[in-house]
């Protein structure tokens, strides 16, 4: 989560919400990839942290199965991220901070854990989540 939240920094930069991620081999040792917010950098409605770290994760395994990858992001994935980590069969989620008005890990909706879906990744909360938290609210005090 240290190293999620210091991508989460790089975003500001590019004038992004803070929000970072990072994909984990299934052994946790190695990260495969890092991604933060793009979107104003970039012009990309879908250049979400989660997102681009899971593409540049299948990208240097040369395949688009994450099987018993892990993936840390410092705020909860909205309904697109949590689709993307379903249908990248990483098996495990792990989020910072809750966020209550967009969430799709648990909060607005559970996107990620739907019974209905064949593949559901363990999701674990609230890991440093002050510290995650903290990020957004200076970043938009700032705004
Ligand atoms: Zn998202």
């Amino acid at each position: 989560m240290r190293l999620a939240l210091d991508e989460a920094e790089r975003a500001v930069r590019g004038g992004d919400v803070p929000v970072g991620a990072v994909v984990l081999s299934p052994d946790g040792t190695t990260v495969l990839a890092t991604g933060h917010n793009e979107r104003e950098a970039t012009g990309d409605p879908t250049a979400h942290a989660e997102v681009l770290a899971i593409r540049r994760a299948a990208a240097r395994l040369g395949e688009w199965r994450l099987t018993g990858c892990t993936l840390v992001v410092t705020l909860e994935p909205c309904t697109m991220c949590a689709g993307a980590l379903v249908q990248s069969r990483v098996d495990r989620v792990v989020y910072g901070a809750r966020d209550e008005k967009a969430g799709a890990a648990g909060s607005l909706w559970d996107v990620i854990r739907d019974r209905r879906l064949n593949h559901r990744p363990e999701v674990v909360e609230g890991v440093l989540a002050p510290e995650c938290a903290a990020l957004l609210t200076e970043f938009f005090r700032d705004r």
